[in-house]
């Protein structure tokens, strides 16, 4: 039947990656999250199944189609695995997304085939440890060499950060130029110099690996430059309103999978002779979390269908990520309280719901820095009639 909220087309793209999903990357999903194992898997399937950079034009390898078709993807993915979604979505919003619209044809060409055949793996690089939502501190130092830049610096907590082959990563040609100092390149893997951190153990989204990325003196050609010098700070923060909208849908996946699990249980699980959804305290709680999540599901969709007026809507975004992160928490949680005792047990995997959901709320820009966003706009222009 479908979501009414979206068409045909819409409809049939979701239906198609659930599919997909449910068939290949939901049996060995909680083993990849038990046993931390990076799910490289699941983005070569994908790749090859036309998924990765779906809004690049088919010149380039990708399938051309809308923002909102590649965050229905996004929501599919995370409603049964969350770690492969923030992968994906790094991959596609973040890194290909950056290549596709800041880089020349030339290194379209060269770089977007293989990303979007999942033949290669792409990540941003942004985060320092003393630079994280004031990313605009950043440390990382570019100096201009002949024929490139020489690099160095160390950036924190990087998705995929020793799996993937190439990083979108961004340093400073001038320190006192601050944000215009700060210029975007694309560095490979096998860069003389890159080394990376070991795997960082995390609470939840576990199979995917979260590394430091050391920089030491790694020598980056011209040719790998995305943009002007300086054009690196507005780079990374268009590409974050996107990946905002992807976490955001990670979040609606969540609550998706929260509401899914609570309502079989519900009617399944028996006490004082009935199932214990005909009880008002729990169906109260399951009418918030359907309410919520078709909520979330209509703030995000909508941030993807304005995803290409760019920056104008950066509330907006904002405000889809920081409603759907939230409510993601929350929905793990009352879906652990529907459960019971077994939700706080390993073996059913809602717990998982609640320890892959908390970090919706915290990368690609924390709820405090979401509200910052919305809140300095409102300040800034309030019209009543255009949030
Ligand atoms: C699993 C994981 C994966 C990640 N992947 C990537 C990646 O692929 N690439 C990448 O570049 N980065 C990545 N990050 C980094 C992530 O984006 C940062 O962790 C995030 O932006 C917050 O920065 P921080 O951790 O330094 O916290 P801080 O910035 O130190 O914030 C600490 C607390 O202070 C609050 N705070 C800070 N400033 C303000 C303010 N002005 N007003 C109110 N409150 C404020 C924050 O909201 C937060 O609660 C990842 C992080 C994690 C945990």
């Amino acid at each position: 039947m479908g979501l009414s909220i979206l068409n045909d087309e819409e409809n049939a793209i979701r239906d198609a990656a659930r599919a997909l999903v449910q068939k290949e990357i939901a049996p060995r999903s909680g083993e990849f999250d038990q046993k931390e194992i990076y799910p490289r898997a699941n983005l070569e399937l994908l790749g090859q199944q036309g998924y990765l950079g779906m809004i690049v034009e088919p010149e380039y390898g990708g399938a051309g189609t809308t923002y909102l078709a590649q965050t229905l993807v996004v929501e599919s993915i995370a409603e049964v695995d969350p770690a492969t979604a923030v992968i994906y979505e790094v991959h596609c919003s973040l890194h290909i997304e950056g290549i596709w619209r800041f880089g020349t044809d030339a290194q379209k060409r060269r770089w977007l085939p293989s990303l979007c055949r999942g033949e290669a793996i792409g990540a941003f690089a942004l985060s320092e440890a003393e630079a994280g939502s004031n990313a605009a501190a950043l440390a990382t130092r570019a100096v201009r060499v002949p024929g490139g830049y020489r690099v160095t610096g160390r950036k924190m907590f990087i998705t995929s950060g020793g799996e993937a082959e190439r990083y979108l990563l961004f340093a400073t040609v001038d320190p006192a130029l601050k944000t215009k100092g700060i210029t975007a390149f694309i560095v490979e893997k096998d860069a003389p110099g890159l080394h990376f951190g070991p795997p960082l153990e995390k609470l939840g989204i576990r199979a995917s690996r979260t590394s430091e990325v050391i920089v030491d003196d790694v020598f980056v050609p011209d040719e790998n430059r995305l943009g002007a010098e300086g054009d690196g700070y507005t780079i990374a923060l268009y590409l974050l309103d996107g990946g905002r909208i992807g976490i955001a849908a990670q979040g609606v996946g969540i609550m998706s999978a929260a509401l899914a699990r609570s309502l079989t249980y519900a009617q399944e699980r028996k006490q004082f002779g009935k199932p214990i959804g005909s009880f008002e305290g729990v169906q109260w709680r399951l009418a918030n979390m359907a309410t919520d999540l078709h909520a979330a599901r209509l703030m995000t969709y909508e941030a993807a269908r304005h995803r290409e007026e760019g920056p104008s809507q950066r509330p907006l975004f904002a405000m889809a990520k920081l409603f759907s992160s939230e409510h993601a928490v929350r929905h793990a949680e009352d879906a652990i309280q529907i459960f019971g005792g077994y939700g706080y047990m390993r073996e059913y995997g809602v717990e998982r719901l609640l320890r892959d959901a908390k970090i919706t709320e915290i990368y690609e820009g924390t709820s405090e820095i979401m509200r910052w966003v919305i809140a300095s706009q409102l300040l800034k222009d309030y019209d009543l009639d255009n949030i």
